[in-house]
């Protein structure tokens, strides 16, 4: 493919040069100078050199080598992947792309919403077999694991230990895209987001030089790389967080009827902005495949489940049609919120998200609308409300890239339905939410969008970072203009 462009820019530039020539007509003879084509990429070579595995389009598994959680993009056509199998595997990985100008997609779980860990024409560079797993260093509290470590095995790990990070509830999701990207889960009310637990975080730069960005070194990477989304200024090969305790806690599910939804997300959420920040929960509102479902799920300490129900409902004036609480110890409680064996397998899905700045009775009223508008005969969708309280505010918003730290909520829209039933309600949920939704998670992106949408006060810092650590733009993410 680069030899390709390299052609059309010689065919461009000697039909410049006769033109030229013809322009000065025959007053003088021009000597047309000789242009060389760069060399093709020489596959093989890099091939031979790496620790690792090369799969170009005509292996027979590169199908399975490019293949990523949402199938909606098991079409795509990356030029080549290299499976690293070391950090100077992803060195020369990177070199190879820089001198080819081919654009890199690091590739660590694959559940990019937008396949954007395997793009169209770019050399993907997967981590899954990066070598180190996952090491406590239990003096300190600290965890560094390797990029495509999955969520799960970094809880199961920790909480054998008696420790944890801030978690998000896909079993198989890629600590690295995750933190990159945010990290918003069960634990965010106390903890905060599992970026905010990151120390430092190892990556190679577009140049090859390998760096460790903390709040000493490489801050403004540092900065950048909490919640500015993955697939940018470098390759991550490792992470260090901080970790806190493992602790059992009661999980409590209310059910409520479908008409009283938009008031539950109003009072649930003014409730719990003030609510003690141990108390965590979310708001699911599920419609299609039988009559639509309003879900109320808290997290509390253990023990106090029941009461701290009793008290939300007192507060907010409601009452459930159903009540169900259970204490669950951390590595339980991690699985209930992943969803079991069936969250590990890979499917083809659309989903989006906004973010919610306050949550008026209108804005609750246009959530409940537009997901509502799904049409009933196509499946189920879903939205999913969470807070954006409690420690997530303890940042400033420009503290991080991540920039919705004063915002009163996250709403993901999400369905398995039929793509185009799923996209025209995805856009129409957007419109209906209005002046409502300032922005979206950066890590529940929508093909097309501008950065903006996912950075809001924080794009121009961060371009200004993207800049200077990558200025040709050889790291893909696939959100705006790359
Ligand atoms: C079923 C499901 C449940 C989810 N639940 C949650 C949740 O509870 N909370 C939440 O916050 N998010 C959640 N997400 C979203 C998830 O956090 C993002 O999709 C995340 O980007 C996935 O990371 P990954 O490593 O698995 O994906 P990948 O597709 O591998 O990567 C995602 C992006 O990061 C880039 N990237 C990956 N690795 C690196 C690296 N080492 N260096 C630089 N860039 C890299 C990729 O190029 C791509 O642009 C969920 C997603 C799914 C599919």
């Amino acid at each position: 493919m680069s030899g390709e462009i390299s052609r059309q820019a010689f065919v461009r530039r000697a039909l410049g040069g006769l033109a030229g020539a013809a322009l000065l007509g025959s007053c003088r003879s021009v000597t047309p100078k000789a242009v060389s084509t760069p060399a093709p990429p020489d596959w093989n070579a890099l091939g031979s050199q790496l620790d690792g595995q090369l799969t170009m389009p005509s292996s027979a598994g590169y199908a399975a080598a490019k293949g990523v959680f949402n199938s909606r993009f098991a079409g795509s056509t990356p030029t080549a992947i290299i499976t690293a199998a070391s950090v100077t595997d992803v060195q020369k990985a990177v070199a190879f792309a820089a001198t080819n100008h081919i654009g890199i997609s690091a590739r660590s779980g694959g559940h990019s919403y937008i396949g954007a860990s395997a793009l169209d024409a770019t050399l993907v560079i997967d981590l899954r077999r990066l070598p180190g797993g996952i090491d406590l260093d239990a003096g300190r509290n600290l965890v560094t694991v390797p990029p495509a470590t999955d969520l799960d095995s970094v809880q199961t790990q920790l909480a054998a230990s008696g420790r944890s990070i801030p978690s998000g509830s896909c079993p198989t999701v890629g600590v690295a895209g995750l933190t990159l990207g945010g990290g918003l889960g069960s634990d965010a009310r106390r903890c905060g987001l599992t970026c905010d637990a990151l120390v430092s975080a190892s990556l190679v730069l577009p140049t090859g030089a390998v760096v460790t960005a903390s709040a000493n070194d490489h801050d403004d990477l540092f900065w950048a790389l909490r919640g500015g989304g993955g697939g940018n200024f470098g390759v991550v090969t490792s992470l260090t967080f901080r970790t806190f305790p493992a602790t059992d806690r009661d999980v409590v599910t209310m059910t409520f009827p479908m008409e009283s939804a938009a008031a539950v997300i109003v009072s649930w959420l003014s409730w719990l902005s003030i609510a003690d920040r141990d108390i965590w929960g979310m708001v699911n509102i599920t419609v299609g495949d039988g009559p639509g479902r309003c879900t109320v799920i808290l997290a509390t300490p253990p023990g106090t489940g029941s009461s701290v129900a009793g008290e939300m409902l007192a507060a907010a004036g409601l009452s459930a049609s159903s009540t169900r609480t259970r204490t669950l110890n951390r590595i339980d409680f991690v699985h209930y919120f992943e969803g079991g064996d069936a969250a590990r397998v890979p499917r083809a899905f659309v989903a989006g998200s906004d973010i919610v700045g306050e949550m008026t009775s209108a804005a609750a009223d246009s959530i409940v609308a537009a997901v509502s508008a799904w049409p009933q005969s196509a499946g189920s969708a879903t939205a999913v409300v969470e807070s954006l309280s409690g420690a997530v505010d303890d940042i400033d918003p420009a503290g991080s890239a991540f920039p919705w730290r004063r915002q009163a909520a996250a709403v993901q829209w999400y369905t398995e339905g039929p793509s185009d039933a799923a996209t025209s309600w995805l856009t129409a949920a957007h419109y209906t939410l209005g002046s409502a939704s300032v922005g979206g998670y950066i890590n529940y992106p929508e093909t097309g969008d501008p950065l903006a949408r996912y950075l809001g006060p924080n794009l121009q810092r961060f371009i200004t970072i993207r800049q200077k650590y990558d200025p040709t733009g050889l790291i893909r993410s696939g959100i705006g203009a790359a």
